[in-house]
């Protein structure tokens, strides 16, 4: 099993700096999710992590050991893609074994590892189907598979569930879940959706513009964020934000934290406003609210409201966030 570490690390490309000094540990045997943006550089460290891309300056560390000059295949880490490359014309077997046969294993030993692997991963009773006759969620299970058959301590994922239909992503998230346990390896798992880093991760890595934001399990990402980027980019609806009086410094509360009314509550963020959107999702409803000082996102449990009806939002004090003013730079 296996740290990561990352010191000081800068990428750029040609002249162009994506990552910039960048200080990052990654726990042993941890599922760690690297979250943000689209081009906000999180292939990029997956990439350096796996030695595809060489950093620029700064060393990068596996299990305590700077790998900066070890290969890509004697890094102890194997790479899931979002295209799960494999082989359409190899069956299921050849497909996981082909990482072993490159590696010289003897057939006795190659058998016995396909054949755990693939009941772990529940395609043991395919094994010698072609990948066209399999569904997409198993496909993905082939490529992780021909990962695990090489015994890596550390797994990369680029996200790789991003081809699956909706319901299908949820299962597969669940199963990655039971393998991380299953394995005990280190996991880094990237992904641009706040969804599937809330719901897997041990520690998420939140990055913008190729800077770390915030490192925080799941709930004190949701709880303290601690800037606007990240209140904004965990939880949807995003977080209300808004100016502060004179001061000109930021506060903000979630959608889920504030309650309609139609008589004034006795809230320290009270404003009266007017309902311009309403959106019913079965479960929950989601309001925008339109008052003098700006809009407001609300989603509540009951649907007790229509559109163009006055209220007040009401926000109580442990509900509400402060962000300095630096903040507003982000
Ligand atoms: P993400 O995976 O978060 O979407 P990437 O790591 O792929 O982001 O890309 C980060 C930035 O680096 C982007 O601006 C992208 O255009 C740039 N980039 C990535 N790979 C290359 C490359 N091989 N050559 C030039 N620029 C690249
Ligand atoms: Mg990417």
């Amino acid at each position: 099993m296996a740290s990561i570490a990352f010191k000081r690390v800068s990428k750029a490309f040609d002249k162009h700096e994506v990552i910039k000094d960048l200080d990052l540990t990654i726990e042993d045997g941890k599922f760690t999710v690297l979250v943000g943006p689209s081009g906000c550089g999180k292939t990029t460290l997956l990439r350096m992590i796996a030695g595809l891309d060489p950093q620029t300056s700064g060393s990068v560390l596996i299990g305590g050991k700077d790998v900066s000059r070890i290969a890509p295949g004697k890094r102890g880490v194997a790479m899931v893609f979002q295209n799960y490359a494999i082989y359409p014309t190899m069956s299921v077997r050849e497909n996981i074994e082909f990482g072993l046969v490159n590696n010289k294993v003897r057939k006795a030993e190659r058998e016995e590892l396909v054949e755990g692997i693939s009941k772990a991963v529940g395609l043991y009773e395919y094994l010698e189907r072609k990948p066209s006759t399999l569904s997409g969620g198993q496909r993905q299970r082939v490529a992780l598979a021909r990962a695990m058959v090489k015994k890596p301590s550390v797994f990369l994922m680029d996200e790789p569930l991003s081809n699956l239909d909706a319901k299908l992503r949820v299962q597969m998230r669940i199963e990655l879940i039971e393998l991380h346990k299953k394995l005990g390896a280190t996991f880094v798992y990237v992904t641009h959706d706040q969804v599937e880093a809330m719901s897997m991760a041990d520690t998420i890595v939140l990055m913008n513009k190729g800077v770390i934001q915030q490192e925080a399990p799941p709930d004190e990402m949701y709880r303290r964020p601690s800037n606007r980027f990240t209140a904004q980019f965990i939880g949807t609806p995003p977080m209300n934000v808004g100016e502060l009086g004179e001061s000109g410094s930021l506060f903000g509360f979630r959608p889920e934290s504030a309650v309609l009314s139609e008589a004034q509550g006795d809230e320290p963020f009270s404003v009266r406003g007017v309902i311009a959107t309403r959106e019913m999702l079965g479960s929950e409803t989601i309001y925008q609210v339109r008052s003098g000082s700006g809009n407001y996102m609300v989603k509540c449990s009951e649907d007790l409201f229509a559109a163009g009806q006055e209220v007040y939002v009401g926000v109580p004090a442990a509900k509400l966030h402060f962000f300095g003013e630096d903040e507003r730079r982000i």
